[in-house]
């Protein structure tokens, strides 16, 4: 396999060294992803102005990059570390690839990682945890550069997720890689501030979030603490009382950009 060939870690009795490589080939490749998806949002929303969520502005948003080098340490670490379990036999024997292996354990993944960035956000607002997280809140209003404003507690709290899940789940790396890509590009497009997915199946009764959601947590603190979907927060209560209605508004704005005004007041 070509794979195995270019990264050691895959053959069996592989060591510190080869682990070592895996981190750095998985920095490199979020740094990449950072890069691209950060300036097709800033290309976009300089195109949709009248899609920005608040009327606030973030003057530190290129600040906030000093803190991407520690969180982005944080992710390679623990996203390698699941990767290098699985190649070396110590978690659960994967599922071979097949049709429905793929979405089975990619959908079964990313509900468990809702359930765990969920909870592990209340705790990081349980006030002998909050220190961690206050860093992230300094962003009132965030921009697509704000998903790695982080300690580096709060990086390897959310994201051990991923040295876990091949423990407790038999997910093939490839569909692990997968739904890790769709999390990286997703946590940017959270902080985007400017909605531009506002869809009916980012609202009631459909599980789904769109870039409201998560800017509602940022503007307002004590709503909207799961990431991809809406449901923890429906059932716990902590659904910000406008997020539907917003989504409903930014899907008028997209209908007809000339009859919006300016950001939502917050
Ligand atoms: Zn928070
Ligand atoms: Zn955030």
């Amino acid at each position: 396999m070509l794979f195995e060939g270019a990264i050691g870690a895959m053959r069996p009795g592989a060591g510190l060294a080869d682990y070592l490589v895996l981190v750095g080939i998985v920095a490199a490749s979020i740094v990449a992803i950072l890069l691209v998806t950060g300036a097709f949002f800033e290309f976009i929303n300089a195109r949709h102005p009248e899609r920005k969520i608040q009327t606030r502005v973030n003057k530190n948003k290129w600040r906030e990059l000093a803190y991407a080098p520690g969180s982005i340490s944080m992710i390679s670490i623990t996203f390698a570390g699941g990767l290098f379990c699985q190649w070396q036999g110590w978690s659960m024997t994967p599922l071979p690839l097949t049709w429905w292996s793929i979405p089975l354990t990619l959908g079964a993944s990313m509900l468990l990682y809702d359930t765990w960035f969920y909870w592990i956000h209340r705790l990081l607002h349980w006030k002998p945890m909050y220190r961690f997280h206050t860093l992230h809140h300094t962003s009132v209003a965030p921009t697509v550069w704000t998903n790695h404003h982080e300690t580096i507690v709060e990086g390897v709290l959310n994201q051990s997720f991923y040295t876990l899940i091949v423990f407790v789940l038999p997910i093939a790396w490839p569909v692990l890689v997968a739904q890790k890509i769709y999390d990286q590009v997703s946590g940017m497009l959270g902080h985007a501030g400017y909605e531009h997915f506002a869809s009916p199946l980012a609202r009631k009764p459909w599980p789904l979030a769109c870039t409201v959601f998560h800017d509602q947590h940022h503007g307002y603190f004590r709503y909207n603490f799961a990431h991809t979907f809406s449901v923890w927060d429906r059932w716990m209560g902590t659904l910000h009382p406008t997020y539907d209605t917003t989504v409903e508004r930014f899907e008028r704005i997209d209908a007809n950009p000339k009859a919006a005004g300016s950001g939502q007041p917050v």
